[in-house]
């Protein structure tokens, strides 16, 4: 149905809608901050509305698709929760004067017809409006596992000049990568403010290059990411085998390292390690300086628990932590969960938190962290141990240096994992059940015979364990 068609049968409507935006800025601006307020959402202006339908225009391209995919969802569950008949919010661009809430004028023709407007740059400084306010460089909490990376960061984040380009942070899931990129992009928006940065995740860069694919407007996205100075992007083995992302990112670091621009990327693995990654992307990748974040250790799984109780006022005893930190040792984001979980928990029911109630009230947890070693950890584990690529566990070659850690990762994975024998052939590049089911008696048989090689099973089995 048409916008002009809509107004019409409800043209009475339209009174609130500026009142209803600005409750919606208040409740907004409470949720996300003054200065992502600030930044994002300020600057939007209230060009039309009808019932059912608001329109709201962003200066920018760049700005439009950052409320669409970061504020779009809860912008329109506000305003519903203020009036139940808004079901779409339009977003526009057109260069318009921030500030004020805007005369509603009703708009004569369809808005979902508007062309998206030509103005794309960004102005100014501009820090992604997604970090976490928590993820700062006082808040990480560092050890040895750590400490490389730690410092790199800091030292991007400090330093005037750039001396690695780019920084690669890499490590599984949940150990602070991004936590790490917050902490320099809030440090240099503290200490330079003058720099301009995009923090933002890999995922985020291709749906943007998308969407500038699809408008012709590849030009400026470009330059929107070729004149900043610093240039953050998590997660980057998200476009892995997306070959046309690939491509631009690939351009798009070019230019920013030519110019000596400041790149910083992470990712799940080491640059050599991104399957699916073109190999001169992968070289790139690692020219400057590659920091690995190691899994958790013990102590540094205690000193983040004691770390976060204390920000959180929480009197939690010291077994409790260590109990947790022996326990729980995936990742630091599971870590506070369960934290949170026990915390919460003493909170609402007004119980004391001690050992007992700590395993009453995770047990579903720690069942599961009791059994969680997979696959890929496994892998990961041997890969390291015999050090030889992860690639090469997964590939055809048959050499002793290869094939013997092979065989000894599909045992482990055999004996640590609920996975079938055709399931753990597959995630050895595809490999047939009978061959997995060799290797498990090829190791059993040597475990018998070889002493040394029982002794580096039991150190693997070891470490998995934990
Ligand atoms: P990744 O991006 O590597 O998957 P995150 O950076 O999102 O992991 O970290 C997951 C959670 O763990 C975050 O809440 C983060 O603050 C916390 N965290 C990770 N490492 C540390 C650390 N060394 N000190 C304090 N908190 C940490
Ligand atoms: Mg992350």
């Amino acid at each position: 149905m048409g916008f002009a068609q809509q107004s019409q049968s409800h043209a009475s409507d339209q009174g609130g809608i500026p009142q209803e935006w600005a409750l919606v800025c208040q409740r907004l601006q409470a949720e996300l901050g003054d200065a992502t307020f600030r930044s994002w959402i300020a600057p939007l202006v209230l060009t039309s509305a009808a019932s059912g339908l608001v329109q709201l225009a962003a200066p920018t391209r760049f700005m439009k698709d950052w409320v669409a995919s970061n504020f779009l969802d809860k912008i329109r569950s506000y305003w519903q929760d203020l009036n139940p008949t808004i079901d779409t919010i339009d977003l526009i661009v057109k260069a318009t004067s921030p500030g004020a809430v805007t005369k509603v004028q009703v708009a004569t023709r369809d808005p979902m017809s508007v062309a998206p407007g030509e103005e794309v740059d960004i102005e100014g400084s501009f820090i992604g409006s997604n970090l976490d306010l928590r993820f700062t460089f006082e808040n990480f909490v560092v050890g040895k596992p750590n400490e490389l990376a730690y410092a790199a960061a800091l030292r991007v984040a400090e330093s005037a000049t750039v001396q690695f380009n780019p920084l690669f942070l890499y490590g599984g899931v949940g150990l602070g990568k991004t936590h790490l990129m917050h902490a320099i992009a809030w440090h240099i928006k503290k200490c330079h403010p003058e720099r301009r940065v995009i923090y933002l995740s890999a995922e985020k860069f291709m749906y943007q290059f998308i969407r500038a694919l699809r408008y012709k407007d590849t030009v400026a996205f470009k330059e929107q990411f070729r004149s900043v100075d610093v240039l953050m992007i998590d997660d980057v083995q998200f476009i892995s085998g997306k070959d046309t992302t690939q491509e631009e990112f690939f351009h798009t670091f070019n230019a920013l390292v030519d110019r000596n621009h400041q790149v910083i990327v992470s990712a799940d693995k080491s640059p050599s390690d991104l399957e699916g990654m073109e190999e001169r992307l992968k070289s790139r990748l690692g020219w400057g300086l590659v920091a690995d974040i190691h899994p958790t250790s013990y102590e540094l799984r205690l000193g983040i628990l004691q770390s976060k109780a204390e920000t959180l006022n929480a009197v939690v005893p010291k077994d409790v932590l260590e109990f947790l930190a022996f326990k729980i040792a995936s990742n630091v984001r599971e870590l506070e969960g369960a934290l949170n979980r026990i915390i919460a928990h003493s909170t609402l029911v007004g119980r004391e938190i001690n050992l007992e109630m700590t395993q009453d009230v995770l047990r579903d947890l720690l069942k599961a962290n009791d059994r969680r070693v997979t696959v890929d950890d496994i892998q990961k584990r041997v890969c390291e141990y015999f050090s030889i690529k992860l690639s090469d566990m997964q590939s055809s070659r048959r050499s002793q240096n290869v094939a013997r850690p092979r065989q000894i990762a599909m045992y482990l994975s055999k004996v640590l994992t609920s996975r079938s024998l055709p399931d753990i052939g597959r995630k050895f590049g595809g490999r047939d059940h009978t061959t997995v089911l060799h290797a498990v008696k090829k190791v059993e048989e040597l475990m018998g015979s070889d002493k040394e090689f029982l002794e580096d099973l039991t150190i693997l089995r070891r470490t998995l364990e934990v």
